[in-house]
């Protein structure tokens, strides 16, 4: 996401205010977050937001509570000398707060591994903690396509469990080989290729698997999820309002509200590709110079990124112009939300009528979370996915050392666990400050490790290693270590 104003920094208390959720977590820094639920686990606190999961040293936490927080919400008053020049912000809504990540298809549950068949599957596959190919192979040779399919199965099944879904899909490919009309295996295939963001393949998948069960309602939403990223609105749409025919579900239901309203924009659009993207604009709205300005500005954008990155996505980036009232009624973004990238870029245009630095600007960090996505098969947490867009705008923390320093001085900064995810509930000034945090993190990581070593740590994200690890074995450091480091990096930048 891009935020509208990111320049100003401020040494406050922060709330972090999430409604209809279950525990609250108060930080010994002043700070607390509400979460779906915690549990301890030796030196950390997991904690839930939404369906995934984090954790935080117990040392940062002073108390956990049940329910949402003190009944006061409103921002407390800036309690130290660094206090922000500019309170013009709105204030984010505080409620109903909608996460804005890409589509993602569920994990299925699977076969019951505790079961005596997959269980003795299991060992036959299994060397140590691994899957062993070779043991797949000896399998695979005696032609039991029963015997074949489910160890393959099981082995890809695990693998999604483990977070690498490129190997999944190798998987399955071969429990399909062995049975290819197993609705499950095309089912789980579907899902794995989407998580690497290969939306058109999943989509065929799953085009086959309803053909075999033409009446499942999951199926159709998976479905729908995998038509909607591959940017067949149209379609997705059909198969949301198929599958609520059959099951009517809440969640589908908002999909569906949501596609609907994008398709009426889509309708009024046009579609111009070019190598690396697929452009819908509004004719009356986007001139054809215009239009040509955006893809060239793009590709060149492109080229700069495959080249830092070494690595290009797999699919054709769609980009969508809206103007300033449609971005908001379709986002339903934070009011500090100047452009998203949701899997599609989505940038509010209105009245511009040539490329300037400033939408290079935007066009570029947007351009930069949808490399990360596919590089970090969807994993990159958002300091590390936030503060690389940053940095490839290009944007720099010298601006704000002088006020950020103090506030790492002081151990006030937001712990860099609570940023592994969207900030999409934060309030101006928390967004403001956890989008500076990401950036100095980012670039004091290139300036002391390299961007080869920020690539390795991308893609052990990418292949399910927890951030954390990722950044230990990369540097050595846990968050916390992390954290002085980033904090003495601002104190020497801020006195330069
Ligand atoms: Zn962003």
């Amino acid at each position: 996401m891009f935020p509208t104003k990111a320049a100003l920094i401020a040494g406050a208390v922060f709330l972090l205010v999430n409604v209809s959720r279950a525990d609250t977590i108060y930080f010994k820094n002043g700070m607390y977050m509400v979460v779906r639920k915690t549990e301890e686990k030796g030196a950390q606190i997991e904690y839930w937001v939404g369906s995934t999961k984090y954790s935080v040293g117990k040392n940062l936490v002073l108390r956990i509570q049940a329910g949402n927080g003190p009944a006061v919400t409103t921002r407390s008053a800036p309690t130290n000398g660094a206090l922000p020049t500019d309170l013009t912000h709105r204030d984010a809504p505080t409620s109903s707060v909608t996460q804005h990540e890409k589509l993602q298809l569920p994990l299925l549950k699977g076969p019951k591994q505790d079961d005596a068949y997959w269980t003795g599957l299991r060992n036959r596959i299994m060397v140590g903690d691994g899957i062993d190919d070779m043991r797949l192979a000896e399998i695979e040779i005696q032609h039991d396509a029963k015997a074949t399919g489910d160890a393959y199965y099981l082995a890809g099944v695990m693998e999604m469990q483990r977070g690498n879904s490129e190997r999944a899909s190798g998987y399955f490919e071969h429990a399909i080989r062995a049975r290819p009309d197993e609705v499950q295996f095309l089912e789980w295939r579907g899902i794995a290729l989407a998580a690497q963001g290969r939306y058109a393949d999943a989509t065929s998948d799953l085009e086959r698997a309803i053909q075999l069960r033409p009446d499942s309602a999951d199926l159709l939403r998976l479905l729908g999820l995998a038509r909607y990223d591959a940017d067949r609105t149209g379609e997705a749409v059909s198969a949301w309002k198929h599958a609520l025919e059959i099951s009517p579900d809440a969640y589908t239901e908002r999909l569906l509200h949501k596609a609907e309203r994008e398709l009426a924009v889509e309708e009024r659009s046009r579609r111009k590709e070019s190598r690396h993207f697929t452009l819908h604009y509004q004719g009356d709205r986007t001139s054809s110079e215009l239009q040509q300005q955006l893809l060239a500005t793009m590709e060149d954008q492109y080229q700069d990124l495959a080249r830092q990155f070494s690595y290009q996505p797999t699919e054709n980036i769609i980009v969508i112009l809206y103007t300033q009232r449609e971005f908001v009624d379709i986002t339903e973004a934070p009011s500090w939300a100047g452009a998203l990238n949701d899997g599609k870029l989505r940038i509010p245009i209105g009245g511009v009528t040539g490329m300037n630095p400033e939408l290079a600007r935007v066009l570029k960090h947007e351009l930069t979370h949808s490399f990360l996505q596919s590089l970090a098969a969807g994993h990159c947490p958002a300091w590390l996915n936030e503060g690389l867009a940053q940095m490839m705008e290009p944007r720099s923390s010298s601006m704000f050392a002088q006020r950020l320093a103090p506030l790492f001085q002081a151990r006030k900064e937001i712990p860099f666990p609570m940023l592994e995810h969207s900030f999409t509930g934060f309030s101006d000034l928390q967004a403001q400050v956890a989008y500076a945090e990401s950036l100095s993190a980012v670039e004091y990581f290139r300036d002391r490790y390299g961007m080869g070593e920020m690539l390795r740590m991308l893609q052990n994200i990418g292949a399910g290693t927890r951030t954390e690890e990722a950044l230990e074995r990369s540097t050595g450091q846990d968050y916390s270590a992390f954290e002085r480091r980033v904090g003495e990096y601002l104190a020497k930048t801020a006195s330069q």
